[in-house]
């Protein structure tokens, strides 16, 4: 992988004054309630005050948003921006902490903004409830003097690099997959940016969502903490922020490392020659949400739930695969389904198991990795095989509401 060439271990560490000039004065309130802060010498009554200057905007209440979010507002930074359109949705509680059981159906930004409130009324909240996009980014961006990326998608992330790039701000970035987390902070002035480190997205289909693979609801306290961290050390200008430097947490392990990310000078946007001087036209183009094979073998070569039922209503002679992992399959399965999952499919292991004579039929959650898998069985041979349009979402949804989404 590109990455290698940029990355190298041991120790580099570097000091920033602070990015945040004092308020004037704390109140009585203000001084009883932070007086935990205060009393740290590194902190003090002046870096409370950097504190209750700050303007942080958070992208995303969701997994890292909701533990960030509340330390945030606890910490007392003066003023807390949200950007989240989505609503929250019952599946969100088993880590998006900042949300509850009376918030479902309600927006995140005011469920999250609701919680704050509670927990800090001396916070003031910016409530963005939009989809961040080219239009918007730099607009919102520059009201603020730092930014705490939640967001889950490649897409979202590589705009709010960018943008945080071309305005000259500093990000505190975090990832979470399964056990897996990563942060570190992107501030092109002092270091690299997340296109040093990652040049490319990673192929479609080849790193699945949260959504898709699933998190342990705990990692997100435990990313969205040291993003929190690194975010007070770089407005109070204490201690040695994760510029150039990328925190690979391993919670089945249990253990950080910290590796070296050095700027990369060919990097296309903060590079000697950059030539990227502008945001993208369109990231999520850019991210590709299926691979150009994918994206040729579905071509003729789609159903949709429904006309699937139709196919198993007439007994059509057909063999139905689900190509999801056998954790999502024990969840939710479309009747009649066998389960092989896409990496066998993928490695060609798993041909042999496939009838020569039937008509193949793949389907997985929501239409990306079975059409991974079509790519593959089409390249095969299997040249009548079809794929199912959003998968078993599109079949809860036309099919059987009764079944549980997930
Ligand atoms: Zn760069």
């Amino acid at each position: 992988m590109a990455v290698a060439c940029h990355i190298d271990p041991g120790e580099f560490t570097v000091s920033l004054p602070p990015l945040v000039e004092p308020a004037a004065e704390l109140t009585v309130d203000e001084i009883r309630r932070y007086s935990r802060h205060l009393i740290i010498p590194d902190v003090g009554v002046e870096g409370q005050k950097r504190l209750k200057n700050a303007r942080v905007l958070c992208v995303g209440a969701g997994g890292l948003g909701s533990p960030a979010l509340l330390y945030l507002a606890a910490a007392g930074v003066g003023t807390l921006g949200i950007i989240d359109f989505d609503t929250v949705d019952e599946s969100n509680l088993q880590r998006q902490i900042i949300h509850g059981v009376s918030d479902i159906g309600r927006p995140k930004a005011e469920s999250a903004a609701a919680s704050i409130r509670e927990i800090n009324p001396l916070v003031d909240v910016v409530i963005h409830n939009t989809v961040l996009d080219r239009e918007n980014v730099r607009e919102i961006f520059a009201q603020y003097d730092l930014i705490l990326d939640g967001t889950d998608n490649f897409a979202t992330r590589y705009m709010v690099n960018d943008a945080a790039v071309l305005l000259g701000k500093p990000y505190v970035w975090g990832s979470i997959y399964r056990f897996d987390g990563q942060a570190s902070v992107f501030w092109a002035e002092h270091g690299p940016c997340y296109r040093c480190l990652y040049p490319e997205p990673p192929p479609p289909g080849m790193v699945p969502s949260c959504a898709e693979g699933g998190v342990l609801g705990v990692l997100c306290a435990s990313i969205g903490s040291i993003q929190v961290n690194e975010a007070i050390k770089l407005l109070t200008g204490i201690g040695e922020p994760l510029v150039g430097r990328l925190m690979v947490y391993d919670a089945l392990e249990m253990s950080y490392r910290k590796i070296k990310v050095r700027k990369d000078p060919n990097c296309v946007l903060c590079g000697e020659n950059a030539t990227l001087t502008d945001l993208m036209e369109d990231y999520e183009d850019f991210c590709g949400a299926v691979s150009v094979e994918a994206q040729e073998a579905v071509v003729d070569a789609t159903i949709t739930a429904a006309e699937l039922k139709e196919w198993q209503d007439a007994d059509k002679d057909i063999f139905l695969v689900d190509v999801r992992e056998p954790a999502e399959h024990e969840i939710v399965r479309i009747p009649g389904s066998t389960l092989i999952p896409k990496g066998e499919i993928i490695s060609g292991e798993a041909l042999a198991k496939l009838p020569q004579d039937k008509q193949i039929v793949l389907h997985c959650k929501s239409g990306v990795r079975s059409a991974e898998a079509l790519a593959a069985l089409k390249a095969a041979g299997f040249r009548d095989a079809v794929h199912v349009q959003g998968g078993v979402l599109s079949w809860i949804k036309q099919i059987d509401p009764s079944l549980p989404e997930y």
